[in-house]
């Protein structure tokens, strides 16, 4: 086992893999910003690193500063988190070349997922089904045309190399996929510095679920069910759960055994999601994540596991804790995501935290890195905290929600808190009748 871990990150992840680490008895290295120097996940590793100024290019994403950091504090592995490089197949082969382990995927196959073309031609061929589209991408409007005439409108335009819910436009019919188009390119050119796109069937009333996976690198993988992640604002995840309300467990062993077996075969090393969505029945692979994910600690809830502990162990040759048969979710889950930003506009809220209280008792998870008199910087993600909440099942779990959401106190900024107070009214929330666009509309109205 490793005895210190570089953790490539900031806020409540960073956080996250100290905790992880510290109960394993790893010695943590923290990386900051100069405007994080005052950060807790600074304040509680064992030690810390300054890697630059506050623009995450020149500290967060700072390679040869990172790899250095390594050096000088004697890590022998790096844990990149979720965003800034966990994806970042350059950064994962660098990190090996270098003779420090990199805790993720190999390179390849970050870059195989990172491609999201290449990533439904390996899944179609894996026997994972997939979202009806182009075949490959689309280099003009001509070759749009045909495959959007092929797939039938409205189909939405995405970018290969897209994330984070940008590049990607619907065309609703042959009028606007001119506009579409272009606007989708312009994008995906700004925002990744690549304007390849390619055409999927725009669905209309999906749920999104994802699956867990996890596979040791040497061809075992194992699923731990699904998360619904439907309630989106801008393509973008909101609130999370586990189980999902639309899924029974003869549909999550199907397509669990599916994802499992698909990572089996690709000898897949580390944990992964498998993303879907799902209507009618029927699921249809969107991207792979090759990382932990934001919403990981749903699935630690009903399944009883540490997945970040899980990560470490396979990185360091451990292999897999758990077998498929000792797979079982448990209750239910949800998270919601608590960003600084002011309702309704959803406007960044930076600034100084005045007091914060977190909810606790039974049931309740807070990974936040926030503390009283913290300022948040104005440089980096507004995500300030995720609420999970577990329960014998869903309505306990939504009472929990409710009474936890009642204790949280975070002032001197503006928080996305209250918005899911108003959703637990919401009888679709409920009930768990709700599709990606439900929230959207429910915003509008
Ligand atoms: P990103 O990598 O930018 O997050 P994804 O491919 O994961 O992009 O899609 C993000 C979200 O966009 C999905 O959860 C869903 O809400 C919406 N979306 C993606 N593909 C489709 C589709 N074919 N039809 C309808 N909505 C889609």
């Amino acid at each position: 086992m490793f005895s210190k871990i570089l953790i490539a990150n900031r806020g409540e992840i960073a956080l996250r893999i100290h905790r992880a680490c510290r109960e394993m008895g790893i010695r943590t290295v923290a990386v900051h910003s100069t405007a994080d120097a005052d950060a807790m996940h600074v304040r509680l590793a064992d030690e810390s690193v300054c890697i630059g100024p506050p623009p995450a290019q020149q500290s967060y994403l700072n390679v040869p500063a990172l790899i250095t950091a390594c050096e000088i504090s004697g890590a022998e592995a790096i844990h990149p988190g979720y965003g800034f490089l966990s994806e970042n197949a350059a950064f994962a082969r660098i990190v090996e070349e270098h003779e420090l382990v990199f805790i993720g995927p190999t390179p390849e196959h970050i870059a195989i997922m990172g491609d999201k073309i290449t990533a439904k031609d390996t899944m179609k061929r894996l026997g994972v089904p997939c979202v009806p589209g182009s075949d490959g991408e689309v280099a003009d409007l001509d070759a749009a045309r045909a495959a959007a005439e092929e797939i039938g409108y409205p189909v939405l335009i995405k970018a290969t190399a897209g994330g984070g819910g940008r590049g990607m436009k619907v065309a609703q019919d042959a009028d606007n996929l001119a506009h579409a188009f272009s606007t989708a390119r312009a994008e995906a050119r700004a925002a990744f510095g690549n304007d390849a796109v390619y055409l999927e069937k725009y669905l209309r009333k999906p749920r999104h679920i994802e699956i867990q996976v996890i596979g040791d690198g040497r061809g075992a993988a194992v699923h731990l069910g699904e998360r619904d992640c439907s309630l989106q604002r801008r393509h973008q995840k909101v609130l999370e759960e586990a189980p999902s309300p639309a899924i029974d467990a003869e549909t999550r062993a199907r397509i669990g055994a599916t994802c499992a077996d698909a990572m089996a075969a690709i000898g897949y090393r580390g944990v992964g999601t498998v993303e879907f969505l799902y209507e009618d029945g029927a699921f249809y692979f969107i991207e792979m994540n090759t990382r932990l994910q934001v919403e990981h600690p749903v699935t630690e809830a009903v399944y009883g596991i540490d997945l970040v502990r899980e990560q470490i162990r396979i990185a360091a040759g451990l292999g897999l804790s758990r077998k498929q048969d000792s797979l079982t979710p448990k209750g239910w889950a949800i998270e919601c995501r608590i960003n600084a930003e002011k309702l309704p506009n959803f406007s960044p809220s930076p600034g100084q935290v005045t007091a914060f209280h977190v909810p606790g008792g039974l049931g309740v998870r807070m990974d936040s890195a926030l503390y009283a008199g913290y300022r948040i910087p104005p440089y980096y993600d507004s995500l300030i905290g995720k609420l999970i909440v577990t329960g014998e099942d869903r309505l306990d779990a939504l009472a929990r929600l409710d009474r936890a959401l009642s204790e949280l106190i975070v002032d001197g900024i503006d928080t996305t808190a209250p918005l899911f107070r108003a959703l637990l009214d919401e009888p679709d929330i409920r009930s768990g009748r709700y599709d990606i666009h439900w929230l959207e509309g429910w915003l509008a109205g």
